[in-house]
C-alpha cells in the first residue's frame, strides 16, 4: 500500500491560521476509500472537522486487501501548538539563518515548529516510512518553495517551508508535490 503524507488543510481540515481550510479536489478524491489516519493528536482533532468539496466518507481502516493508499494528514503548525486561529508567520532571513517568525515580529516559532516536524518524521519512519508528500504551496511550513522575507517584511526570494525542508532531508527518496500538481 502506498503511503502519502498530506497537508491537512488540503483535505479540508480547518487548521489554517485564519481557521479555514484549503480543500483540494484532487487530494480529497485520493482520500476517497483510502485509509486516512493522522499520527498526531492535534491534526487528528482538526481532521475530524474536515469539510469535503463533495460528500463522501473515508475509511479509517479497510483491513487486509483493502485500501491501495494510506493518507497521513499532518498540520505542522497545529502540531506545534501554535493554536487556531493564530497569528500569521513567514520565513525570514536572519543572522542565524532562515527562521520562521510571526509577521508582526512578536515571536519566533522556529524551534516549536521544528520539534513538531521532527516528531512527525520520527513517527512516519517508525510506522513504515512514506512514499510521497502532497504539501500546501507557499506555506512557511509546508511549501516546497515559499516566499522568503527580510526583517522588514520585504520579499527577497524563496525558500522551502520548514516541514518541506525537513521532510526532504529525512525522506530523500520520496516523491514531493504540492496541490498545483497533485
Ligand atoms: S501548516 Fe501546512 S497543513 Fe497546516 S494549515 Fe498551514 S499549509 Fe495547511
Amino acid at each position: 500500500m502506498k503511503r502519502l503524507c498530506v497537508s491537512a488543510c488540503l483535505l479540508g481540515a480547518p487548521c489554517r491560521w485564519k481557521g479555514d481550510s484549503k480543500p483540494c479536489e484532487a487530494v480529497q478524491r485520493l482520500a476517497e476509500g483510502a485509509k486516512v489516519r493522522a499520527l498526531d493528536a492535534q491534526t487528528a482533532r482538526f481532521l475530524s472537522q474536515a469539510e469535503f468539496a463533495e460528500p463522501f466518507s473515508f475509511t479509517d481502516d479497510r483491513g487486509p486487501g483493502g485500501a491501495a493508499v494510506e493518507i497521513v494528514p499532518f498540520c505542522p503548525e497545529v502540531a506545534a501548538g501554535l493554536g487556531c486561529p493564530r497569528p500569521p508567520i513567514e520565513l525570514v532571513r536572519t543572522d542565524e539563518g532562515v527562521r520562521v517568525l510571526r509577521v508582526d515580529r512578536k515571536g519566533d516559532v522556529t524551534d516549536a515548529l521544528r520539534a513538531a516536524c521532527e516528531a512527525q518524521a520520527d513517527a512516519l519512519a517508525r510506522t513504515g516510512g512514506v512514499d510521497g508528500f502532497i504539501l500546501k504551496a507557499r506555506s512557511p511550513s509546508c511549501g516546497l518553495s515559499s516566499p522568503l522575507h527580510d526583517a522588514a517584511g520585504r520579499q527577497i526570494g524563496a525558500a522551502p517551508g520548514l516541514w518541506a525542508a525537513l521532510a526532504r532531508e529525512r525522506f530523500p527518496a520520496a516523491d514531493f508535490r504540492d496541490e498545483t500538481n497533485a
